[in-house]
């Protein structure tokens, strides 16, 4: 019997068409390091000539080709960028099922990166960052390693080592451990209001949920709209927020 069309091998053509369309849409890096440096948190160094001369700013995005497929795509914030040299560096959080954690757990020293961007995510220009709080979770830091506002207060998976790698990065940083029901959340408002002045932003980064509540948390604290910046980086009703 002969193969349905559904079992023969793709022809070459059928190959090489994602793989010229690929080329078109995307730069390439190499992977110079994925090292571990938090809980579930890896910092993965990029290199190579196409990351040169590329502009970048604190808040851009880069999106990560994260499996074979042309769009599966996860944006990630560089936190900085050696445009010279060719180089950037991403901290991803990689403890969930999807491809973007998946990658960031396997890809190696060695190891090719299909990326567009840096692409504007967060305009952050209007803000000054030193009376600015950023608030968020793992998935902010690399925002606030580059970016450097005043205060980050943090949900997080591990407290103690959240904060001693946020003290690491000199970062000004309340890490709040994360509780079931959302127990924590007061604390969150509490240290987000506690330095904060009549004129002082916030930039609200990291899971929607928890923004959702502190977005009515600060309008009941009579937090004008025009102070608050927000972003969502991950949800757990979608999936490869961009
Ligand atoms: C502009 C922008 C910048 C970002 N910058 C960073 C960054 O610098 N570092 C970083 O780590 N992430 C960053 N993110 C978030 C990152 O893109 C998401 O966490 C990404 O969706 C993870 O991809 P995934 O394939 O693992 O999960 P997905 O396939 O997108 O989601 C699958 C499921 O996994 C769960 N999930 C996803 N992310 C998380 C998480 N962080 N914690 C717990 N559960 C999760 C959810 O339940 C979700 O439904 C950014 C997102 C945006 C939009």
């Amino acid at each position: 019997m002969s193969p349905s069309a559904d079992e023969r091998e793709p022809s070459p053509v059928t190959r090489l068409v994602p793989r010229l369309l690929g080329r078109l849409i995307f730069r390439s890096a190499t992977v110079h390091a994925n090292r571990i440096v938090g809980p579930g948190l890896r910092l993965i160094t990029l290199q190579g000539p196409q990351l040169r001369g590329l502009r970048w700013q604190p808040g851009d995005k880069l999106q990560i080709r994260v499996a074979p497929g042309l769009m599966t795509t996860r944006a990630f914030t560089p936190t900085g960028w050696d445009e010279r040299g060719g180089r950037t560096q991403l901290l991803v959080h990689s403890l969930s099922w999807g491809p973007g954690s998946v990658w960031a757990r396997k890809v190696d020293h060695g190891d090719r990166v299909d990326f567009i961007g840096p692409r504007r995510s967060l305009d952050l220009a209007a803000l000054d960052p030193a009376d600015t709080v950023l608030v968020g979770d793992e998935t902010s830091v690399a925002l606030a390693a580059s970016w450097r506002p005043a205060l980050c207060v943090l949900e997080v998976i591990n407290g103690h080592s959240a904060q001693e790698m946020l003290e690491a990065l000199a970062l000004d940083a309340v890490a709040v451990e994360r509780r079931d029901g959302g127990l924590h959340l007061d604390d969150m408002v509490a240290a987000m209001l506690e330095q904060a002045g009549p004129q002082t932003r916030f930039v609200l980064t990291g899971r929607e949920r928890t923004i959702g509540s502190l977005l009515q948390s600060l309008r009941r604290a009579g937090v004008a709209p025009r102070r608050i910046l927000a972003k969502s980086f991950w949800s757990e009703q979608r999936t490869g927020m961009d």
